[in-house]
């Protein structure tokens, strides 16, 4: 690779040199090479909520952040999203716009909008697309563009560009990645088209192409084009590798300032931005992309601290990062970075538990370690008209959130832990594979807590008589595991989930699991790991993904079969989908790695008994013993409050003390803050 690239980087700050470089693209500056990557929150649809998007950018501005790209906004209606999705069509929209452009620039950082059209994957009956061929994850299928309905289109994203100018961006991005329109037209697996937008790939990028040139021409050379290139589809009938250099000169020589990377189409059936893809795994791409063209080319996907970063730049594989869920986890990112404080930063874990999860789910996202993301006017400090002597009693997410906000607010605040570290249950979430950044966050916390004025006491029980002394007291116990009330229970061979993932007790070959929620396929996962998996060449093997790119999409013909050296049944008694409760975007992961691990999982099953042999069930009618060494009970929590009635002066209980039914660490850190911010 060649490191005299026309935007290679230059070295002066001393922390993370490359990643603090300004970029010249001539007719403007950015003043690092941090990219705040295009994520839909759903403010952009809310009522009224321009305040909240404002102060969501700003503090990212304020952070240090080069360069915002927003989330998509579709240049039609046909393009939306869904049937309300966020639009910028008319000019009345402008005003809304320029509100948080200039509070963006008087925060110091530049800010482009993305026109992103939806084409199939768009949840609505309007849906259009090249052909009429259905996405799998949208049931309406689409209308095929007229011809007529091609040339209104190219028009309908220059007129977006045009207003995204008048508004004060200082660019647009175009999305040309990730399975929406344009990518669709690429590809022949969406395009059949028999007339000059189908066919031969020239004609086949012939729509993307002509956007790029007529915004180009539209909005003049003084403004920004970051065109989204897609460059690895993993879709079975994706672009090939010359297409993709091809398509990328053509970018590069139509007028786009700058080439973003697209990985995967949402279609895709491998993991492109969950905690189990190893950091950076993708950037290879990019590098390889970047020696074909010479305008600026950015990496993306799960690069989430700035050493990560700094390497790439460092490894001239690109020249700017792009970083979505980084900058909802921490807006600081930036600046911390830049002053050479990166412990401070609080590190997304790739979980999309409360930013994909909830726009999946229509919900806003925030950030499950990041509460106040998404949130920035509603979550705030209450005055505080008195200091307080506050215990906090358990130093898991709830009680470290709690601890830190109403530190933060004045709180003379201490902090009991019975343990001889901090972390609660996010001690037993980092020893499953794939789950290791919620090392980072116990990082965080660690750092954070050295930071504040709290007082921690590690391996101490706090006591009521101790407890009676203070203020007030917040109960963030957590929970202890539920017994699924089986006969034959106490037998040596049943274990907890406790006893495998925190006490380390020896499993056997042949293992039952009870219990199918989040902790059972956890158990699963940890057991069934055999193999190093997490270095990335590796990775994408067994994800069936063609580093030396020779298929189309960049699939290999097979996946690697996973191994598993046990024996794994995994069970549950409700009829429905094993797994239902996982999340949207990860779940259906969780529930393939575990196919690959050949581990055989039954809903519907009934419980007998436990003996000597193994398990007794009832499944279809029929009684069955299943031999097995361990049975493993994952059948959720129990909250462990045995203080809180001995307690008498005012107490509040957060996380799973409070509800171990929905013991979860987004909703733990969010009432953990909310009870700090406000006691
Ligand atoms: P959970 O999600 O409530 O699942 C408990 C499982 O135990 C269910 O499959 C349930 O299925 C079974 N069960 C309940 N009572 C039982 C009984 N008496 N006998 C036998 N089986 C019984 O609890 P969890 O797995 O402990 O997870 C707790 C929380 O942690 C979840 O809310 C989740 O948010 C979070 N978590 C999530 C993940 C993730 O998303 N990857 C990972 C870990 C933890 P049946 O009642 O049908 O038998
Ligand atoms: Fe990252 Fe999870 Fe926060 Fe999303 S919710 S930004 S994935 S830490």
């Amino acid at each position: 690779m060649s490191a005299a690239h026309p935007h290679a980087s230059k070295m002066d700050n001393p922390y993370f040199p490359h990643l603090f470089t300004p970029l010249d693209l001539g007719h403007t500056q950015l003043r690092n090479r941090i990219i705040m990557g295009s994520m839909h929150t759903g403010l952009e649809e809310e009522k009224n909520s321009v305040e909240k998007i404002k102060a969501f950018y700003v503090e990212r501005a304020k952070g240090g952040v080069g360069l915002i790209v927003t989330g998509g906004m579709a240049p039609n209606w046909s393009g939306r999203l869904a049937p309300f999705a966020c639009d910028l069509i008319w000019p009345w929209q402008v005003a809304k716009h320029k509100q948080i452009t200039e509070a963006v620039h008087a925060a110091g950082s530049k800010i482009a909008l993305q026109i992103l059209h939806a084409g199939r994957y768009a949840y609505h009956p309007l849906a259009v697309a090249p052909s009429a061929i259905k996405s799998p994850i949208s049931p309406f299928k689409p209308r095929a563009l007229t011809r007529w309905g091609i040339r209104k289109t190219i028009n309908d994203f220059v007129n977006t560009a045009l207003l995204a100018q008048k508004a004060g961006y200082d660019g647009i991005e175009i999305m040309g990645s990730e399975g929406y329109l344009i990518n669709q037209f690429i590809v022949t697996k969406t395009n059949l088209r028999k007339d000059e937008w189908g066919g031969s790939f020239q004609n086949r990028i012939r729509f993307p192409l002509e956007i790029l040139r007529k915004t180009r021409a539209a909005v003049g050379k003084n403004f920004i084009i970051i065109f989204r290139v897609s460059m690895l589809d993993l879709v079975e009938g994706g672009s090939t590798l010359e297409e993709v250099i091809t398509f990328a000169k053509a970018v590069e020589n139509n007028g786009a300032s700058i080439i973003n990377t697209g990985i995967g189409w949402h279609e895709s059936r491998v993991p492109t931005i969950a905690t189990q893809v190893p950091r950076a795994a993708f950037t290879w791409i990019t590098a390889r992309i970047r020696q074909e063209i010479t305008i600026p080319i950015v990496a993306t996907n799960r690069i989430n601290t700035p050493d990560v970063a700094e390497a790439i730049l460092r490894e001239n594989e690109a020249d700017l990062v792009s970083m979505a869920r980084p900058l909802l986890a921490d807006p600081e990112f930036a600046n911390k970075a830049e002053l050479g404080r990166p412990s401070e930063i609080n590190t997304c874990i790739g979980c999309n538990q409360a930013c994909l999860d909830h726009v999946f789910a229509q919900k806003r996202a925030t950030c499950l370690v990041n509460p106040y993301a998404c949130y920035e006017t509603e979550l705030t400090a209450k005055p505080l008209i008195t200091s307080q002597q506050i215990a906090v009693v358990g130093a898991g997410p709830a009680g470290l959130a709690a601890a830190l906000a109403a530190a933060k607010r004045g709180h003379r605040v201490t902090l009991f832990e019975k343990e001889n570290s901090i972390g609660g249950q996010l001690n037993i979430a980092r020893q499953i594979p794939g789950k290791e950044e919620f090392n980072e966050t116990i990082r965080y916390f660690t750092t954070q807590l050295a930071l504040s004025t709290v007082t921690v006491k590690l391996n101490t029980e706090a006591t009521a008589e101790v407890l009676n002394q203070f203020d007030a007291v917040i109960l963030a116990t957590g929970v202890k595991p539920r017994a699924a009330g089986i006969p034959g229970e106490d037998n040596a061979r049943v274990l907890s989930y406790l006893d495998v993932l925190r006490h380390k007790k020896p499993v056997g070959k042949r293992v039952v699991i009870i219990g199918a929620g989040g902790i059972g396929f956890d158990v699963a996962e940890f057991l069934a790991h055999t193999e190093e998996e997490r270095d990335t060449p590796t990775w994408l093997k067994r994800w069936g993904v063609d580093r030396e790119y020779l298929n189309r999409g960049a699939l290999l013909p097979q996946r690697t079969a996973e191994t598993s050296n046990r024996e794994i049944y995994m069970f549950q008694r409700k009829s429905n989908k094993m797994g239902a409760s996982l999340g949207k975007t990860t779940g259906w992961i969780l529930r393939e790695k575990l196919k690959k691990y050949r581990v055989r999982m039954q809903s519907g099953v009934e419980y007998k008994h436990i003996t000597d042999d193994g398990l007794e069930i009832v499944f279809k009618q029929q009684t069955q013993t299943l031999m097995a060494d361990n049975i493993v009970i994952c059948a959720g929590q129990l909250p462990l409050l045995e203080l809180k009635n001995k307690i008498r002066v005012p107490v509040y209980l957060v996380g799973g003390a409070d509800k171990a039914s929905e013991l979860d660490a987004k909703r733990a850190i969010r009432q953990g803050t909310e009870i700090g911010l406000t006691i």
